[in-house]
């Protein structure tokens, strides 16, 4: 070992190591130069630790601190002493001890002044996002970057050990390959010995697990790296990455178990956060919809949607009425404490409620009556009800004096979608959720297909390799709405976790889904031919499932934005500024691909 090279980490000084002469390496995270006595903190990936010169370093060592600027890398030699009294810091793991400089090393210098201060988090909140994207490599050596780095380390670490000890087995599957739909455009690369010829980038490995399991794997996982080109959002990247799994003579029952198993011992071995509910709550789709008006609920807190059907049975209020004879619903929900929100306040509910599709927002105030037996309320829905029809309605939202009632009256969709946001709303505004609390829940029997009013066709809720309930695959010609998937989603705190299914093996069921799903037979031969004739050679039934890695280490660690739990994340628009990605690529290769470039 060369003299210079470390014996030790920065983090893993204590009092036990007083009196010991130790070398460490690391970069200066800050210097405090007073002249004859300089305080550097030193960093390395396990921590920082506190290295003073002085008097007794000699000359010739303090000299050499007071040269160093932040972000040098430095190699020093010295002696671990105790923190004077008064003067140990608590904050840090290493706080009791300080290094006394004997020798000090320039291992390599860093310009000045750099693009942020990373050694001051409340700088570094401040800074521009594109800025640390393009010096992403400054960015990652703060502390609280590489301990997410380290989490989603331990998580992926966990989860290969604990698959393979119930025996998966780790397969790599192509990245080049041809379109696998999950609902997102594809990433093309040309191949450049058939101009013309594209290979698409997997949204998902879905095709190849279903056919390991054809080839008789029986129980394959893989960290896979899924490409999707669809409008970002915070919790969207065009490349992640899930836990792709796959098993063979499996039912629903088997997946989930397996799946809930594992995400139980990811929660209690990494995270300090406890489970909202162990076994898992379940729900099937209808009833979070009906409940909760979202598939994807935050159970944390309760507030659910009422149905208001039978308290307004006989109502004449025109709206209500025109809605239920309709076939549409009326339901409430309850905003605790909500009556004293200004005029103003309520609008803005009122437009939120018009971005997702209601024609307005009715509601009531909630009153103790006079002689404070009874409920009164005041608002625009109240005078149309009759006294019985307001007392029903307040019993059934189980409304209290100060409460504000809001109603939505549509189809059952848009009611879902409406009262589903308000609760999202309301619970955020209440903060009715513990942050402490990771509620995972499964939600069931998803419909097979949803209907696309712009495409006028039936689109897969999930995708088109979805096996349907038995008891509904004679819906499947005349009323497709109403067939159940065998389909499953893990969501947490109102954010989809995982996502799988049990798959079609047969190949006329897979054949009768293609063409329902508007996929014509030449169409079916041209782009999933290699699935139709796998069915043909003895393929096992199967399912399996897909957690998302990225999604876990942002619930994990409270993260709203997916790029803080990546390494080396996309910008809005998919642009890497660091890299230059994407970039012009020069005339000689387009030729090659047989490329012209069609500039608007
Ligand atoms: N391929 C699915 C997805 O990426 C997951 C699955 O069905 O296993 O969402």
């Amino acid at each position: 070992m060369e003299t210079w090279q470390r014996t030790v980490d920065c983090g893993a000084l204590r009092a036990e190591h007083v009196g010991q002469q130790v070398v460490l390496n690391g970069w200066a995270h800050s210097v405090r130069d007073h002249g004859d006595l300089v305080f550097i903190d030193l960093r390395d990936r396990t921590g920082l630790i506190q290295l003073r010169a002085d008097a007794a370093s000699g000359a010739e060592a303090v000299a050499a601190a007071g040269g160093v600027k932040p972000e040098f890398v430095i190699s020093v030699a010295g002696e671990v002493r105790r923190r004077a009294d008064g003067m140990e810091n608590p904050k840090l793991d290493t706080g009791a001890v300080e290094v006394n400089i004997i020798s000090l090393r320039v291992l390599n210098t860093c310009r000045q002044p750099l693009p942020f201060q990373l050694s001051d988090e409340a700088h570094m909140a401040l800074v521009n996002e594109e800025l640390r994207v393009k010096y992403r490599y400054l960015d990652l050596r703060r502390p609280s970057m590489y301990q997410t780095l380290k989490l989603r380390h331990d998580v992926v670490a966990l989860m290969r050990r604990h698959l393979g000890a119930k025996g998966f087995l780790e397969i790599e599957t192509p990245i080049f390959t041809k379109s696998t739909p999950e609902g997102a455009r594809d990433y093309l690369v040309p191949y450049r010995l058939e101009p013309g010829f594209f290979y698409a980038l997997p949204q998902s490995p879905q095709q190849y697990k279903q056919l390991l399991m054809v080839a008789g794997c029986e129980r394959y996982f893989q960290i896979a790296r899924c490409f999707r080109d669809e409008a970002q959002r915070a919790d969207r990247q065009p490349e992640f990455t899930q836990l792709d799994v796959e098993m063979s003579f499996v039912t629903q029952e088997d997946v989930l178990r397996l799946t809930e198993d594992l995400t139980v011992e990811l929660v209690e071995t990494l995270s300090a956060k406890t489970l909202g509910s162990k076994p898992f709550t379940r729900l099937t789709y209808d009833e979070a919809m009906a409940r909760y008006g979202s598939d994807k609920p935050d159970l944390r807190f309760g507030l659910e949607l009422v149905n208001l059907g039978e308290c307004l049975r006989e109502t004449t209020f025109g709206v209500f009425r025109a809605t239920l004879d309709a076939g549409g619903l009326v339901k409430a929900l309850r905003y605790p404490g909500g009556a004293s929100l200004s005029r103003k306040e309520i609008d803005t509910l009122g437009s939120m409620a018009r971005d997702s599709g209601a024609k307005g927002l009715a509601y009531l105030q909630v009153d103790a009556s006079a002689d404070g037996a009874a409920l009164s309320a005041r608002g625009p829905v109240a005078k149309h009800l009759t006294a019985d029809e307001l007392a029903a309605v307040l019993a059934a939202a189980q409304a209290e004096p100060g409460d504000l009632v809001l109603f939505a009256a549509d189809r059952p969709k848009v009611v879902a979608q409406v009262l589903g946001r308000m609760r999202t709303e309301i619970g955020a505004r209440l903060k009715l959720a513990d942050p402490n609390v990771l509620y995972f829940c499964w939600v069931t029997d998803f419909p097979l297909v949803e209907w696309n009013d712009d495409e006028a066709r039936w689109d897969a809720s999930h995708h088109p390799f979805t096996m349907p309930h038995p008891e509904d695959l004679g819906f499947l010609l005349d009323d497709p709405g109403r067939v159940r998937a065998q389909c499953y989603d893990i969501v947490c705190n109102g954010v989809e976790w995982a996502s799988g299914s049990i798959r079609i093996h047969r190949r006329d069921i897979q054949a009768q889904v293609f063409g329902l799903l508007g996929i014509d037979e030449a169409t079916q031969q041209e782009r999933f031919a290699h699935m139709l004739e796998a069915f043909e050679f003895g393929a096992p039934p199967h399912g399996g499932i897909a957690p998302g890695i990225d999604r876990l280490i942002m619930l994990l660690t409270d993260t709203e934005n997916i790029r803080e739990v990546m390494a080396f994340p996309k910008l809005g628009g998919g642009s890497d500024p660091m890299m230059g990605a994407p970039s012009e690529v020069d005339a000689a290769q387009l030729a090659e691909l047989g490329l012209r470039i069609v500039k608007e």
